[in-house]
């Protein structure tokens, strides 16, 4: 009955996007007296939440796609191009599971893109396929099937 204390800590952070708060973890702390001991009880409670990929784990980063912004952890978080060495197709925005569009890459890799330069890509290739028939003088003949 006779409680001394209660501590109530979050970790929140404001989704720029929808402007909804995640709660990304939370801390409640209670002290009470015994009263026949003369003593005081503490309880600690961590309430851990998953992140919006479903994982535990550390805040890798927000989405930066319009109306997104889910938070992902650093296993699923991307940028377009990929984090590190990245691709000069890409614009290296942050991105989640679900708007990461995954191009193969020659060693057998996927790098992640935005939608729109995964379209760039897409169209600068069926561009390339379409001059390749308009202007067969632009290609070697070896290149011919
Ligand atoms: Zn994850
Ligand atoms: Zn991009
Ligand atoms: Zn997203």
């Amino acid at each position: 009955m006779s409680l001394l204390r209660k501590i109530h800590r979050h970790q929140r952070s404001e989704n720029p996007q929808t402007h909804e708060t995640d709660d990304l973890e939370s801390d409640h702390e209670f002290h009470r007296l015994i009263d026949r001991m003369g003593g005081i009880e503490s309880a600690y409670i961590k309430q851990m939440s998953s992140l919006a990929c479903g994982c535990f784990g550390p805040p890798g980063g927000r989405c930066s796609e319009p109306g997104c912004g889910r938070i992902s952890c650093v296993r699923c978080h991307s940028h377009c191009g990929g984090s590190e060495n990245q691709s000069p197709d890409g614009c290296g925005k942050s991105l989640c599971r679900w708007h990461a569009y995954h191009l193969p890459t020659p060693n057998g890799g996927t790098v992640p893109f935005c939608k729109r330069c995964y379209g760039k890509i897409m169209r600068s290739r069926r561009w390339q396929a379409v001059a390749r028939v308009l202007l067969p003088s632009f290609v070697e003949r070896s290149d011919d099937d």
